[in-house]
This record gives C-alpha cells, structure tokens and sequence, in this order.
C-alpha cells in the first residue's frame, strides 16, 4: 500500500473543502486535500453560479446575508478570474406583492447589504428583456462564479503553500488510535491502489456526502440533509444581470447570467441519496413557467442542458425534516471530540459557495483552538493565483470575447467555437492532466458547454487528443462515448421544440456520420 504522512487530511475537494486545504497550509501545516471523483465535481460544479450579494436572504436569514455581503466583497477581490461582477436586480412581478419591497430595504440596511431602489424605466433600461409589469426594481451586487475555476485557484494556492491534491481518491475507511483518528485510508480510481495517508487531524468537507464519512469514523447520525434543486441553461444570456423575483425565497426565481449562456433555478426537494439526483419532468415546466414571469417568452427560448445538485443543509429542528426549502443556509462545525468523545475529527456543512472562505476560516480556527497552536488566518489578504485579472484566464466573459480573441487565439484554431477555446488552450490542459477525461477538461475549459452543447467540438477534441499523442485509439473511443454519454443525462430531460433539433443534428453528427455506437469498444475511462 502506498503511505504517506501529513498533519491535515481535508476531506472533500468542493469549494469548502478547497478553501479549508488553503487555508489549512497558508497557517504552516502540512496537508493533503482528497477527493473521490475531480475538483468541483459535486455540489461545487453544480449549483446555480451566484455570487450571493445577500439580497436573496435580507428577509429569510439575515446571518446568511450579512456573511453573503461580506464575503463576496472578498471574492470578488482575491479570485477576481472567477468573477464576473455583473451586478443583480430584485423585481416585483406583475402578481406578487410590492410591499415585500419595503421589508427587503429594512433587511438589506440592517444586514450591510448594499441596495438601491430604482425605477422600472431603469431596470428596464438595463435589461430590455424584463417583464415590462413589473411594479418595483431593488439593484445590488449580485454576480456570477465559475465554481470550478474558484475551486481551482483556491487548490492552485493550497499546491503553492506546499499541499497535495489527490484527486480520484475516495475515502473507504478512517483509522483511529483509541480515541483519536490516526490515519484515512483512500481508494486511487486511476491506478486501483490503496492510499495510507497518517495525520494528525481530518477536516470533513464531504458536503452532503458528510454524514458517510462522519460514520466511517464511527460517529453516527451526523444529519446533513441533501436538499436536491434543479437548473436549466438557456442557449444564450437573456438577460445580463442576474435578476431575482422580489419575494420570499422561493422556486425558480432567480436567472444568472453564466459564460455564454444563462442560467434559471432552482427548486429545493429533500433528496434521499446525494449520488441519485434526478430532474423531473414537473419541475422542468416548472422553471420555464416561472421564467415566463420575469422574461416574457421564455418558454419560446432553447434550453440547452439541466442538472441538479444537492444542497449540504444542516438539520434544523425548527423545521420538518422534508422541508428543505426552510431550513437555514447558515454553516455548522461539529466538534466530534465534544460529541462522540472522538479526537482530531471536524465536519463543516451548510453554507454557501459564496461563504466558503470564511468556511473555511471557521474550522480551521476550531482545529488550531484544539491545537493550541493559532495562527492568524490570512486567505482574505491574499489573492489567489490568477486572482487579478491579467488575460491569462483560460474562461473569459462575454464582454472580453474580442479582447481575447485578438490577444491570442487569432493564430490557433479553435475547437469550440461556442466557447472560443483554442486548440493550444485544449493541448496544454491535456499535458497538465494526462489521465483525465474529456469531462475533467471540460470542468476547466468549458469544452461543450455551450449553445451546440458538444456537437462539433468532441469530436474536434478527441481528434486533436488523439493526434499529438496524448491517447491512443482505444482511449479515444472511450473518452468520446464516456462524454456523450455525460452530455446527454443534462440533455434528455428538457427535449423539446428547437433542442429537439439541435440534439437530432448532433446525434446525426456522431452516429450518422462518426458511426459512434459501431466503434470498436472503446478503454473504460475513470
Ligand atoms: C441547486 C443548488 C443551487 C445552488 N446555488 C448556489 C449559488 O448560486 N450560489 C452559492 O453561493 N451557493 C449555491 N448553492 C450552494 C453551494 O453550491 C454549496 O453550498 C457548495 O457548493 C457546497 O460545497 P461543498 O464543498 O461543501 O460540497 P461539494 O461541492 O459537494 O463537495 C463535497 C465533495 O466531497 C466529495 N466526497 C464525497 N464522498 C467522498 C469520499 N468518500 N471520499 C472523498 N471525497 C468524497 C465529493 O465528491 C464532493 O466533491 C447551491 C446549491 C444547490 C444544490
């Protein structure tokens, strides 16, 4: 078995267990981050893509609120390449009522969220698409994250300060030394090979996998509820801002401006399994509805893939157990020393990816309290790599498309047209990460993610991967049926009017023309 030895094993490699891994090795300590599957591949890379301003809980949670305005001034400022500060709008629609107008403005003064009323004519000024019945526009500092590029350069700034990223480790078992935990065990999925790694110290970031590794340990009954909500992107940006229903927290008011595309959610449904999330049918019409609202003829648009993540909620006993839309989106650190008289064990869960660095601030400020040993946390000051923004970002926003395509992408094909990514973007990711799937180049790249969803850029991709060297024939194979397969389970449940043809051509595309399903068998890809 292969060993290794650290202080910290932080569990988890979304946006908490990420901030948790920086800030962990920022104060001096030797740490390993782990994950089961890629960076941000959980809830991380599956959520709506809000950098919260904290107008959304001004009246629902005013803690979560004040922390949103708190710590998106911060992101903002030291991941600024993962950022897109768009700005944010709250409209009463035509039915709901004006009066929650003035509570929002109470709250948002009370909890330091910065917002200002202005008149419909603006807001409509500022997004023509805007139901034009709307009573009332509250602006604020909204904006728009790329969960996995937050991720990303956090881990980035984590390696920098000396930590390991083991991804495609997952946790199997946790061993403990009497009353205190002595080492994690982990499973490589690449390679088969079984993982010692001793510490000192295990940080629990599985978010609502939490509970499992909790018991793994031998502590049962850690509730983390997975509350299980679905979104839908639009074949491009509707609107340019992200623009929220002026009303009590509820389905599907909220549009996030994303990349090339936008984004509506979310629904909140107690799910049963974190790994079995399905998107229902009902609840698809039940955005497009609920879009309609804010932008008329939206149903009329072409929506491009669905997903659904789970959201890592604490169980709150102030509310029942299913009702997940109410239960706080406040963070919680279990002390299990306290708890199950186990030492060197802490889980964190609840949250938001907008909080995640003070996440992280919290519960490496509980580790080094049982320590004795503080350390001033510093993750606020320092900017992350690639956190100013200095072109070198391999996304861009809509507004630099130009600017970048002059700057370095005229001479270089480009593969993804829908995404500008350039062949050279593509070859060097590929180098970086020799054994990953397209998915996984994907998470970083964008690849397919955009209007034709993978149409015309796979193959491209497969091709080139294929023709430097990178994999051989049996691999290509795989890496292109493991792809399409991923793009379709976001594809089938929204297929209807002009993505019924677009999904046809492309269909058309790999087994008309490429013959796909009559290729050799391809090499399973992990
Ligand atoms: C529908 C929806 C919309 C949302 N929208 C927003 C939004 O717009 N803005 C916002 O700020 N927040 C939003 N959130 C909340 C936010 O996405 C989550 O709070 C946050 O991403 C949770 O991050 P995490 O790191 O705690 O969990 P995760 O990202 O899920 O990370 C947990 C990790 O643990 C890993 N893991 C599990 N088991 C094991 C194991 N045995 N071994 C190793 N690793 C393991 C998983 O693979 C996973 O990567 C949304 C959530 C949902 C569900």
């Amino acid at each position: 078995m292969k060993s290794l030895d650290v202080d910290v094993v932080v569990i988890g490699g979304g946006s908490t267990g990420a901030g948790v891994v920086r800030d962990v090795a920022m104060r001096g300590y030797t740490a390993v981050l782990v994950d089961r599957v890629d960076l941000a591949q959980g809830t991380s890379g599956r959520f709506h893509g809000l950098l919260h301003s904290g107008g959304r809980y001004v009246v629902s949670d005013p803690n979560s609120a004040r922390e949103c305005a708190e710590e998106n001034e911060i992101i903002t400022r030291i991941q600024a390449s993962a950022v897109e500060t768009t700005g944010g709008l709250f409209v009463t629609g035509p039915d709901d009522d004006p009066e929650f107008g003035d509570k929002f403005l109470k709250g948002a003064s009370e909890n330091g969220v910065p917002a200002t009323e202005i008149t419909v004519a603006e807001a409509l000024k500022r997004e023509p698409r805007l139901n034009p019945g709307i009573k009332r526009a509250i602006a604020v500092q909204d904006g728009s994250v790329d969960g996995w590029q937050l991720v990303w350069t956090a881990a980035q700034s984590a390696m920098e300060y000396g930590a390991k990223v083991l991804t495609y480790h997952k946790v199997v078992r946790i061993e403990r030394d009497g009353d205190t935990v002595s080492a994690v065990i982990c499973h490589d999925a690449k390679t088969g090979e079984a993982v010692r790694i001793g510490c000192h110290f295990i940080l629990n970031c599985a978010g609502a996998w939490a509970g499992q590794i909790a018991a793994m340990a031998g502590c049962h009954d850690v509730e983390v509820v997975p509350g299980r909500g679905i979104m839908i992107a639009m074949n491009h940006r509707l609107v340019n801002t992200v623009v929220n229903r002026l009303i009590y927290p509820s389905d599907g008011d909220v549009i996030v401006p994303v990349h090339t595309v936008c984004v509506i959610g979310t629904t909140d449904v107690k799910a049963p399994d974190p790994d079995n999330l399905p998107i229902p049918r009902d609840e698809v019409q039940q955005m497009f509805d609920a879009g309609e609202v804010l932008i008329p003829g939206f149903r009329k648009a072409r929506a491009v893939h669905a997903w659904s993540g789970a959201r890592p909620l604490v169980k709150d006993s102030r509310v029942g157990a299913g009702d997940t839309r109410h239960m706080s989106r406040g963070m919680s650190v279990l002390d299990h020393s306290e708890r199950d008289g186990l030492k060197g064990l802490l889980t964190i869960s609840g949250g938001k990816l907008t909080t995640y660095r003070l996440m992280a601030e919290h519960i490496v400020n509980a580790m080094e309290e049982q320590l004795g040993t503080p350390h001033p946390c510093r993750t606020a000051q320092e900017a992350c790599p690639g956190g100013a923004t200095d072109g070198s970002a391999h996304t861009y926003h809509v507004t630099h498309r130009l600017h970048d395509r002059e700057q370095d992408r005229m001479h270089d094909q480009i593969l993804c047209e829908c995404e500008l990514l350039s062949r050279r973007m593509f070859t060097d990711k590929l180098a970086e990460l020799p054994h990953g799937s397209l998915d996984d180049l994907r998470r970083q790249l964008r690849l397919g993610m955009g209007p034709c969803q993978g149409g015309f850029c796979t193959m491209r991709a497969t091709g080139v991967a294929h023709e430097v060297g990178a994999v051989d024939t049996e691999r290509a194979t795989g890496l292109l049926r493991l792809f399409l397969k991923n793009r379709w389970l976001g594809l089938w449940p929204i297929l209807y009017g002009d993505q019924v043809r677009q999904t046809a051509l492309d269909n058309w595309i790999f087994s008309g023309t490429l013959d796909v399903e009559h290729l050799p068998q391809g090499a399973e890809v992990v």
